[in-house]
């Protein structure tokens, strides 16, 4: 068994609804372990659209992370996701920031997710799960890299339970 951090990001139709398929989804799979509270964030490097709903959660799960890719992949696409353009609005994005404490850079997949340091919207909720964890190559733990964190993205606590 594998302890994996998954990342949820939805601007779409009704966003607690879509948190809440993409939760149900991953624990008829799994195990939801622990999940952080909803934050509200303005949309990423695009922003003339809706802002998101972000949160985090701690997975057990036995696939190991390319048969988690698969998942969440297979997730996003039940849950209606259409690629369309790079940082453009999505019903639903699934991306696995951590596994364990493996390390995975290829086309297919980069583990700890390649962008998590840099953003606020990835940080925040995961200082709620793991503020403690080391991160493998950068050696620094997310309340550390939180802290050294230069986004300037405002995440706000949604007053809501899931
Ligand atoms: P993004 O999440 O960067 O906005 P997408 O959700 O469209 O963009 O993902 C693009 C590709 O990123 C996926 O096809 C997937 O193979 C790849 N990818 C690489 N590393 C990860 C990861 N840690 N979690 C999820 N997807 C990843
Ligand atoms: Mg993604």
């Amino acid at each position: 068994m594998a302890i994996a951090h998954i990342h949820i990001g939805t601007n779409q139709g009704d966003l607690i609804a879509n948190l809440k398929l993409a939760i149900g989804k991953l624990g008829s799979k799994g195990t939801i372990l622990d999940q952080s509270h909803v934050y509200e964030t303005e949309a990423w490097g695009k922003q003339d659209q809706p802002n998101f709903y972000n949160m985090a959660l701690a997975f057990e799960t036995k696939l190991d992370p390319y048969g988690l890719l698969a998942l969440v992949n297979e997730i996003e696409n039940q849950l209606g996701r259409v690629r369309s353009e790079k940082w453009g609005e999505r019903i639903i994005d699934l991306d696995i920031i951590t596994y364990d404490d493996k390390v995975i850079c290829d086309e297919k997949l980069t583990i700890p997710h390649k962008h998590m340091a840099d953003r606020n919207f990835v940080l925040v909720p995961m200082i709620e799960l793991a503020g403690e964890w080391l991160h493998p190559t950068l050696n620094k733990t997310i309340d550390e890299l939180y802290v050294e964190c230069h986004d300037r993205c405002e995440v706000i606590l949604i007053d809501t339970t899931i």
